[in-house]
């Protein structure tokens, strides 16, 4: 499919500039072709064909983008810049800004169980062996190599094997479906373990969905959306064939997906399946928040009493899927905690999916930052809500960073 970039929805920006300031990219450089006005400059032009997809101006500013949506909280006009940089980002590949190593990624090694267990197994033992530290030690951190490496926890288990349905022993007669994620369920599996110990203690029966591998986020914000879309159809079909009552997931960037899948399958005869799934699809923290307040808060035990939890807001759970207050009431479900949002907590840490990676030097400004914000808040535990932002918080820094979930189901088990 030739992409386009939609035009209606580039026209609504009117370049009052409200959006620098809320730009990471901007922030750290000044400069207005890395702000959300200037890229939509560079697609405006690409449009009126001033400028080619082959300008290489185009292709550095458009991909040095980190997709975190926050220009887009911050616009009075509602300008959708992640669907227009999605758009963009095609474009750009279809014009020789891919690589096949990227294609192998998003159409093979993230859709394949296992491929992602060889690769869980293979990261597990070079963990335990120390492999990882001496690679980020050989590499600089400042190529992708060294900054992939880095970003390794201290220690990541063995793939487990899952039964396709984990019941619960007080059963409600409610099915969830959980999204796994294909790099979260790698990297934090023990978050999908935490997200299920809840929803069992809550009576929910939760369905792993076998059959789901990826939800298509990081190959659309790669700029293969065909990945993307091909995904989305497979996926809202297994959503509807195993009938849900609601489809969760634990990652914000996941979650934001599949939140999109109605738009990015708009007009297909996929829609309606689509639009079925969009109304049973929950971030787990929104859920919780709508459903089970009172319940948990019966649930919870005394585990982090007199600790002071600091919460990092993910970009695709703020400005993605505009939930920022909800996983902040949950945590103030914890007794005895003290709970804070960090300052600047709109500003993204640089993880943003493979973005700390591909743009090491801007992914390491950004968690610089962050880390300093944290470091003055003095906090005994940062929360957060989602796997990318887990293991940039966690790199080379001894606080404890987890997610909402996985403090919640340790609360339920130690209860007092
Ligand atoms: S998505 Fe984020 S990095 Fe990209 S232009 Fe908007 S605010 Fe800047
Ligand atoms: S994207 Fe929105 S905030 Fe930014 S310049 Fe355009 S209209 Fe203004």
């Amino acid at each position: 499919m030739i992409e386009a970039i939609d035009l209606k929805k580039l026209s609504a920006c009117i370049h009052c500039g409200l959006c620098l300031e809320a730009c990471p990219t901007y922030r750290e450089t000044g400069e207005e072709m890395s702000s959300p006005r200037g890229r939509l400059y560079l697609m405006r032009n690409y449009t009126e064909g001033t400028i080619t997809a082959t300008d290489p101006e185009f292709a550095k500013h458009e991909l040095s983008c980190l997709v975190c949506r926050s220009c887009e909280t911050a616009c009075p006009s509602g300008v959708e810049f992640g669907v227009l940089m999605e758009q963009t980002r095609a474009i750009l590949v279809e014009h020789g800004n891919g690589s096949i190593s990227k294609k192998f990624i998003y159409s093979k090694l993230l859709q394949s169980k296992p491929l992602l267990k060889a690769l869980q197994t293979a990261t597990a033992i070079a963990t335990k062996t120390g492999l990882t530290k001496l690679a980020a030690k050989l590499f600089s951190r400042s190529t992708s190599t060294g900054a992939a490496m880095s970003l390794a926890p201290t220690s990541i288990s063995f793939p487990q094997s899952r039964p396709d349905l984990y019941r619960s022993n007080h059963p409600n007669g409610k099915r969830i479906g959980l999204l796994l994620g294909c790099i979260g369920d790698v990297f934090t599996s023990q978050v999908n373990d935490a997200t299920i110990k809840v929803l069992n203690a809550l009576g929910y029966d939760v369905d792993i969905l076998p059959s789901v591998t990826c939800c298509g986020a990081l190959a659309a914000h790669g700029g293969y959306l065909d990945v993307t879309r091909d995904l989305a159809r497979q996926n809202v079909a297994v959503f509807k064939h195993d009938q849900l009552d609601y489809i969760l997931s634990n990652i914000a960037g996941c979650g934001a997906m599949l939140k999109e899948y109605e738009h990015l399958l708009e007009g297909t005869s996929h829609a309606d399946d689509a639009h079925l799934a969009r109304n049973k699809t929950f971030d787990i923290n929104e859920f919780l928040y709508l459903h089970h307040r009172e319940d948990l808060r019966g649930l919870l035990g005394s585990s982090f009493s007199g600790k002071r939890i600091a919460y990092q807001a993910p970009c695709h759970l703020t400005h993605g899927q505009r939930i920022v207050n909800e996983p902040l009431e949950l945590l103030r479900l914890l007794p005895g905690v003290e709970t804070f949002a960090l300052d600047d907590n709109e500003l993204c840490c640089g993880s943003a999916g493979s973005y700390n990676i591909e743009h090491p030097e801007m992914g390491e400004a950004l968690r610089k930052r962050k880390m300093r914000i944290i470091e003055d808040a003095r906090p005994d535990i940062v929360a957060t809500a989602n796997a990318g932002c887990m293991l940039q918080l966690s790199k080379e820094h001894a606080m404890p960073v987890r997610h909402v979930i996985e403090l919640l189901a340790e609360a339920i088990g130690r209860r007092n």
